[in-house]
């Protein structure tokens, strides 16, 4: 299964029960499917549930350990699972998100859609900045995780905008917006958060708040010119920095000429795990 059709199916699933208010409740989501959820205090640290069938009957497990939030989402995913029909791989519960295996994936999308379901979130993103703020805020208010909620951002925004999750002070991933991947240009990931970040910054001391304005280049690979306003909120906890870069469209970047060709494959093969549609594939 591709994320296009997790996506989609996840979409369908939504509008089937229809919430109409924020947060989401899943008592709803999880009747349409027939199933009840246990908490289970003395699963391992990491492991964030499972579902159980017996008879056609599902029981999702949650970890007890786990925050609310984080047993939501879990909750929507172990939903994602029944509803897809994809078999669970949770063998690795170490935190690599580049190497989900693809139905985790898919069931990743599907539990964003549920928790912050399109019909609802974009109208609560409308005005709003891309910035640490409205994150903290939307995330609150839809009682996600900051990092599902920040995917999401960026997926809905017309803004040129990223969203780049970093571990141990390296970058992990970045979710680009439509019109950021329209322009070409790209968060390099596998490399340590640019010195002059104020994502960066936040590892070493706890430092005024964002957002901050650096040149563009600071964050994007191969460009010229152009600001970039930078916001994050670190986790000391899981050393994982999340933050979020938006462009003004009347100063962007240019592409430095020579490198463009060479990019472009890479723009290309990045697998985007924020429920846009993929690339057609060749
Ligand atoms: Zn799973």
């Amino acid at each position: 299964m591709d994320d296009f059709t997790a996506e989609q199916r996840a979409r369908k699933f939504v509008q089937s029960v229809a919430p109409a208010s924020v947060p989401v409740l899943l008592e709803p989501y999880l009747a349409q499917i027939g199933a009840k959820v246990t908490v289970d205090d003395d699963l391992a640290e990491g492991e964030a549930g499972y579902t159980m069938t017996v008879k056609g009957r599902h029981s999702i497990v949650v970890n007890g350990k786990d925050s609310e939030r984080r047993q939501r989402f879990t909750i929507c995913h172990e939903i994602g699972h029944v509803v897809l029909e994809l078999e669970s791989e949770h063998e690795d519960p170490s935190w690599s998100y580049e190497r989900r295996p693809p139905n985790e994936v898919c069931c990743d999308i599907f539990a964003a859609e549920l928790l912050l379901p399109v019909s609802l979130f974009k109208p609560a993103l409308l005005k709003r900045e891309i910035d640490a703020r409205c994150m903290a805020d939307l995330a609150e208010k839809f009682n996600a995780s900051l990092f599902a909620t920040g995917s999401r951002m960026v997926t809905f925004s017309s803004e040129p905008c990223a969203f780049v999750v970093s571990q141990g002070g390296k970058i992990k991933y970045a979710f680009r917006s439509s019109s950021l991947r329209d322009a070409k240009l790209w968060v390099p990931s596998g490399i340590m958060l640019p010195d002059r970040s104020l994502s960066a910054a936040l590892r070493k001391e706890a430092t005024g708040a964002g957002p901050i304005e650096l040149d563009a280049d600071e964050w994007f690979d191969d460009v010229e010119g152009g600001v970039v306003l930078e916001d994050a909120i670190y986790d000391a906890f899981r050393d994982q920095t999340l933050t979020l870069l938006s462009l003004d469209i009347e100063d962007m970047p240019e592409k430095a000429e020579s490198t463009t060709y060479a990019r472009q494959e890479d723009d290309e093969g990045q697998k985007e795990l924020d429920g846009n549609l993929p690339w057609p594939k060749r």
